[in-house]
């Protein structure tokens, strides 16, 4: 009789055991299924040379961008080297493109049929036409393009150079210049000295800390002694209030205010600004930037307040600083996935805007963007933006006495039809407003005639 009681409880132990495990298992297999299935060994999904073999990459307009079943990349040429990035190369380089990013998406798993029922067709919310445009602008220069509707999230455009053609990949030489970095989408996962742009993050700080920021004058003689250290502007700009002094870009100001306001007020406005922080743009990590507080009254901090010294600020965390002041202070993150669908066009995955309001004071933020209006109406120039109405600042990142400036130009359009921000690095460009700016022209006015 006692036998058979421990036998009995052995069973009931047993079997409590066994429907533990099953149903760990089955938790699992369903909150990560999708994972286990996509992962490169299942022959069901990938060929012996591990390439994906269900689903395809589309952009927001139906352009077929890559189909996995029969692998090829879209037939226009220009179009597969402006999307390299977004969407991966064959080899696997390119870790952020939609091909690797996305491949539980593709390999169209679900927890009951598996993937059995076939591929799904993955649906990004770049317009490819716009990344072409973006790409030709560039003009063989390194660098990185992004617009994005600041209302929807949807990034619109997304262009990282150098590129190549993934019909036809180049063999790449150890030390070779025209590729240097070209497996990382600059966009998404690089960092760069900011220079002038991130005056706009000094400003804000300048706006919340000091009571009289909004009467103070200025007057620049084109060089002012910091910590024993002369900081520059390129000419004397002579008097000037704040608004003046973020349109002239003056250093001297700037470094100024930053010197006043400290290194610990400078660096929790670059937290605030989210500058620091890395992003999820669908679920794939952005670079995050870095900001050095410097000694107190030194130069270096001043210098830190003009975007040199060690700052360094990731293109994809700027445009979404534009986005948020253009929402004035509400941010919407950036996203590259639009939607998901069976190949039979049954809609699966969805995807809908973030929304975290109060990221930055709505005050602070509409008195930025009427400065950052003033600086293209008054210094660079309205003209070739037409009629959109865009708000923006310019950066010329020195980077090394030998080597040309990083040119920026990042903002918004400050209009409820075309709610777009942006941001545009040319690698050694020269002058912000001239070298970015252009390329920031060509690529709004081709959004907004596409109707974005
Ligand atoms: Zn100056």
């Amino acid at each position: 009789m006692k036998q058979v009681k421990r036998r009995t409880w052995f069973c009931l132990v047993f079997t409590a055991l066994l429907t533990l495990g099953i149903l760990l298992f089955l938790a699992r297999y369903f909150t990560i299924g999708g994972d286990w299935a996509s992962f490169s060994a299942n022959k069901h999904i990938y060929d012996k040379s591990g390439q994906l073999i269900s689903g395809a990459v589309l952009d927001r307009t139906g352009t077929v961008l890559y189909d996995a079943a029969s692998g090829a990349y879209s037939d226009d040429k220009i179009i597969r080297q402006a999307t390299l990035h977004a969407v991966g190369d064959r080899a696997g380089n390119i870790a952020t493109g939609a091909r690797q990013a996305f491949s539980e998406q593709l390999s169209g798993f679900n927890p009951i049929l598996g993937t059995t029922a076939g591929g799904h067709n993955v649906y990004l919310t770049l317009d490819a036409d716009l990344n072409r445009t973006a790409y030709e602008a560039l003009n063989g220069r390194k660098g990185a393009v992004g617009v994005y509707n600041y209302k929807t999230g949807e990034l619109l455009c997304m262009v990282s150079t150098p590129t190549f053609d993934p019909e036809n990949p180049p063999e790449i030489q150890d030390g070779d210049s025209r590729y240097e970095g070209v497996y990382l989408n600059r966009f998404l996962s690089a960092t760069y000295t900011p220079g002038s742009v991130f005056k706009l993050v000094t400003t804000m700080a300048a706006i919340e800390t000091l009571n009289d920021y909004e009467s103070r004058t200025y007057t620049c003689t084109g060089s002012t002694e910091i910590g024993g250290q002369t900081i520059t502007c390129p000419s004397a700009h002579g008097d000037m209030d704040i608004y003046g002094a973020l349109a002239n870009s003056c250093n001297c100001f700037y470094a100024q205010l930053a010197v006043e306001m400290g290194g610990k007020t400078m660096w929790q406005y670059a937290k605030k600004a989210g500058l620091l922080d890395s992003l999820s743009v669908s679920g794939i990590s952005t670079a995050a930037g870095s900001f050095t507080a410097a000694a107190e009254g030194s130069a270096d901090l001043g210098w830190s307040g003009v975007g040199q010294y060690n700052d360094l600020v990731n293109p994809c965390a700027m445009m979404t600083l534009c986005g948020t002041i253009a929402n004035r202070g509400t941010q919407v993150p950036p996203r590259l996935l639009l939607k998901e669908t069976t190949a039979a066009g049954l809609r699966t995955g969805h995807s809908r805007a973030e929304k975290h309001s109060g990221t930055l004071s709505s005050d602070t933020c509409a008195l930025l963007a009427s400065m950052m209006r003033r600086n293209v109406t008054e210094h660079y120039g309205q003209s070739s933006f037409g009629s959109l109405a865009v708000c923006a600042k310019s950066g010329t990142a020195e980077v090394g006495s030998d080597a040309r400036p990083h040119s920026w130009f990042t903002g918004f359009v400050d209009d409820a039809d075309h709610p777009l921000a942006f941001v545009v690095v040319v690698e050694n460009g020269g002058s912000g407003a001239s070298a970015a700016g252009s390329v920031a022209a060509k690529v709004l006015t081709a959004a907004a005639e596409a109707g974005y």
